[in-house]
């Protein structure tokens, strides 16, 4: 090794050393809220350097929504934080492609078909690439598994002869519903979740009102159904030709990709009662222990102070947001700035979407993405900075908000004063900046605000690399008809033609189109 390759080895450890010290030096444990304790609780995976990840992914029967965004987007920063604190994560999340019941005990599915004229399958796959998409879009990873229901038919079916086998479930007329009393009284577990008792679920139960005289209790749950004629997904079982109940579904595949125990287990708020409620009782039933070391859930998507809800229109999808193609925005926002804006609240509060928050929300966004570009025109001196031990302290700080239950608006608070900070270096020379703060102020925003928070730079135009090389093509041919060298010129322009691309001169420059 030269001297110089250990001068910058030297440094580069240093600099680890430092990012990991000022992670760690004041509060290096993460803590996160269980709903199932109601409180914080110190995060300690069941194996050591690993985390098993459920959460509870979109029902595809329709376009997904901008709430349903939310939560996909709060568990992505979650995912993302904790691969980032060198986690190996195993993030399983599912699609729900049958037995989601409405309220008049139609299948989701069936019912999206029969407007959709589509067969089931196609209903699902179709929503399930507009939902890809619109997760592509929002810079949202990929899970680990992505479990669909009707590929784990067999694995429902086992869960529930294990239920009926531990007595806790009944055979009624070819379907099968978990014995909510029973349960309750054996385990003393019904309602650990929602705090509710069971009396309250007795008008809450709704899985399907058409069934509920078979039932032995109103708040028993079916754990398969017998399908009607009508039913248009039906699987052989041995008490019906039927389908599983909605909530088997997460208790089945979670149970198969992280075993009977894992550590986090994920959704909305909604979801807590009766869906999580209901597969904590079917792992118990089964497996005679609840899944989760740790419940998370997140809060909803309101739109001006209401519930964003299609029954009552108040809903914007993804793309009319994007577009500005609706009464409730004045203009578009870019997807990363919509991110950004959902970042800024808590996961646990409730996220308001409102013009004039994400109008803010794009004018703080590009505040950051500014005094990321300013920093690299910023001097760092050899020695202290003046600056250096505020900054350090705040990227310390930001740090334990993040171990905090991932609280990202208190470390954007931190942010907005880094920000404060780099303009202030920027434009007053008697402050410094050392080079090595310097340093960790860059890796801090590249590591927190686009790997963490998965955003991404969308005001730079034409940063792609399909625009890097159109430029590249088009300086050459530039070159070429400046130098009169017609064979070159047309040899380019033909060839972008036979690929579908136009360009067209123009006075002051050369535009290019891909056409359709
Ligand atoms: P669904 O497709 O209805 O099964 O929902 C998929 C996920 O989105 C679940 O975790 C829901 O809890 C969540 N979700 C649904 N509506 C909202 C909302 N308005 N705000 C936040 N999350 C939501
Ligand atoms: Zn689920």
């Amino acid at each position: 090794m030269c001297f110089l390759q250990l001068v910058v080895s030297l440094y580069t450890d240093f600099l680890f050393f430092n990012i990991l010290f000022y992670m760690f030096s004041s509060n290096s444990k993460l803590f996160l809220y269980n709903s199932l304790s109601r409180q914080k609780e110190e995060f300690i995976p069941l194996n050591e350097g690993k985390v098993g990840m459920y959460v509870c992914g979109p029902t595809v029967y329709s376009d997904v929504h901008l709430g349903n965004c939310r939560t996909f987007i709060s568990f992505d920063v979650i995912y993302r934080y904790l691969t980032f604190l060198g986690y190996k994560v195993r993030y399983v999340r599912n699609i729900t492609d049958v037995g989601h019941m409405l309220d008049d005990g139609e299948d989701r599915m069936s019912k999206g078909a029969r407007i959709d004229q589509l067969e089931p399958m196609e209903v699902a796959q179709k929503y399930s690439n507009g939902f890809h998409d619109v997760m592509r879009v929002f810079n949202v990873l990929s899970p680990s598994i992505e479990p669909r229901a009707t590929g784990h038919i067999p694995e429902q079916i086992e869960m529930v002869e294990q239920i009926l086998e531990n007595g806790l479930a009944y055979e009624r007329n070819g379907s099968v519903y978990f014995d909510t009393l029973k349960f309750a009284e054996k385990t003393n577990q019904y309602g650990v979740l929602s705090g509710r008792i069971i009396d309250d679920l007795i008008a809450e139960s709704r899985d399907n009102l058409k069934n509920q005289s078979e039932k032995n209790h109103p708040s028993d749950f079916a754990i398969w159904m017998k399908a009607s004629d009508e039913h248009l997904m039906r699987w052989n079982s041995p008490w019906s030709v039927g389908f599983p109940g909605w909530h088997l579904e997460c208790s089945a595949m979670s149970t198969k990709y992280l075993g009977e125990k894992f550590d986090i287990h994920g959704g909305g708020n909604d979801l807590k009662f009766p869906h999580h409620e209901n597969e904590i009782a079917q792992n118990v039933g089964a497996c005679g222990h609840q899944p989760a070391t740790y419940w998370l859930h997140t809060n909803m998507l309101l739109m001006n102070g209401k519930k964003m809800s299609k029954s009552d229109g108040n809903t914007i999808s993804p793309k009319e947001l994007f577009e500005g193609d609706s009464v409730h925005v004045t203009k578009g926002y870019s997807p990363m700035t919509v991110r950004f804006f959902m970042l800024q609240s808590h996961y646990r509060s409730p996220n308001d979407l409102t013009d004039d928050g994400l109008q803010a929300g794009e004018k703080a966004f590009r505040r950051i993405l500014e005094a990321i570009k300013s920093l690299n025109k910023i001097q760092g001196s050899s020695e202290q900075g003046s600056m250096d031990d505020k900054i350090d302290n705040l990227i310390s700080l930001a740090w334990e908000d993040m171990n905090d239950d991932f609280n990202v608006p208190k470390a954007l608070s931190r942010v907005f004063e880094l920000v404060t900070i780099i303009n202030t270096l920027k434009e007053n020379k008697s402050e410094t900046i050392s080079v090595l703060s310097l340093d960790r102020c860059k890796k801090f925003f590249n590591d927190f605000i686009f790997n963490v928070l998965g955003l991404a730079d969308d005001t730079v135009e034409g940063h792609g690399p399909m625009d890097g090389l159109m430029d590249i093509i088009l300086k050459i041919r530039k070159q070429a008809r400046e130098q009169k060298d017609w064979n070159t010129s047309d040899l380019i322009r033909n060839g972008l033609n036979d690929l579908g691309i136009t360009v067209k001169d123009g006075k002051e420059n050369t535009e290019w189109i891909i056409n359709n």
